[in-house]
């Protein structure tokens, strides 16, 4: 059984508010840390189960935030600045699946969110991210790539405002609510230890259950659309150069494509020409 997890940080129980996600940030470190125990918790509850083979992406903002050294010594860590971002490594290996299920640990709702901690959608440029015209987000678009790639999502852990979305997009994951929001800049906590418990029990459950065949991939109808609404039509500018995209409104781009992955790459392309803006 072969395990794929992705780990961001702003959905860690224990981290509530942006600054701490900012590596220049004097809690930095101990935000790194609590992200690190509920990575392992991951790791630990898989490999009860009976994954052979792990592999964690690392995937918060430079994307070199978890403890090496800290790190369960059965998974192998993926660091650094990866083009396919919060996927990255779980690409196809000779067009087989590389992965027998993905397992999001640490992430948040979509941009917009009303309460969600720390709402966003890869960058803090989109306001509102949308896949065939239902509000999504990074677990979303993680998981349409992902479900491209012969992957199923098994778990997806964060506050009660992710897991309220993920159900009703991903119903066969198994749900772990660390942490319930107060606002996109406050939460009510777990203690870390307690979700780690309840990281490593679900990460079990998950594994279970694709070895049991009762996960499914994320599919949806053709063609895939993906729109973002940007904070200023500077963004949307720059996010509706590559193809297939379309500027559909003052602030808005649509990336629609028979492909999901054709959709996603110009999605993710958008975001990052975006992000340039200054
Ligand atoms: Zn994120």
């Amino acid at each position: 059984m072969r395990v794929y997890i992705s780990v961001d940080m702003e959905g860690i129980a224990g981290v509530s508010h942006p600054k701490p996600t900012d590596r220049t940030d004097t809690e930095y470190a101990a935000a790194a840390d609590l992200m690190t125990g509920e990575a392992n918790a991951a790791i630990e509850g898989a490999r009860a189960a009976g994954a052979t083979e792990i592999l964690v992406n690392d995937s918060h903002g430079g994307m070199y935030n978890l403890r090496p050294m800290g790190l369960d010594p059965s998974a192998r860590l993926l660091q650094g600045q990866k083009a396919w971002s919060m996927i990255a490594g779980a690409e196809p290996v000779a067009d087989r699946p590389a992965f027998d299920l993905a397992l999001f640990v640490g992430y948040h709702a979509r941009a917009g969110h009303p309460t969600g901690t720390i709402a966003h959608t890869y960058t803090g440029g989109p306001t509102e991210t949308r896949l065939n015209g239902r509000p999504t987000g990074e677990y979303g678009f993680n998981a349409l790539a992902l479900g491209a790639w012969g992957i199923p999502v098994g778990l997806v852990a964060g506050d009660d405002a992710l897991a309220a979305e993920v159900e009703s997009w991903l119903p066969w994951a198994e749900r772990v609510t660390v942490k319930t929001g107060h606002g996109t800049h406050a939460a009510a906590s777990l203690h870390p230890e307690r979700a780690r418990d309840l990281v490593r029990a679900g990460s079990a459950i998950a594994v279970e259950r694709a070895r049991a065949g009762e996960l499914r991939l994320l599919e949806v109808a053709r063609p895939v659309v993906i729109e973002v609404d940007y904070r200023r039509a500077l963004e949307a500018d720059y996010a509706a150069i590559p193809p297939p995209a379309e500027r559909i409104g003052d602030r808005t781009v649509r990336h629609a494509a028979d492909d999901p992955l054709a959709a996603y790459r110009g999605f993710l392309a958008g975001v990052r020409l975006a992000s340039l803006v200054e």
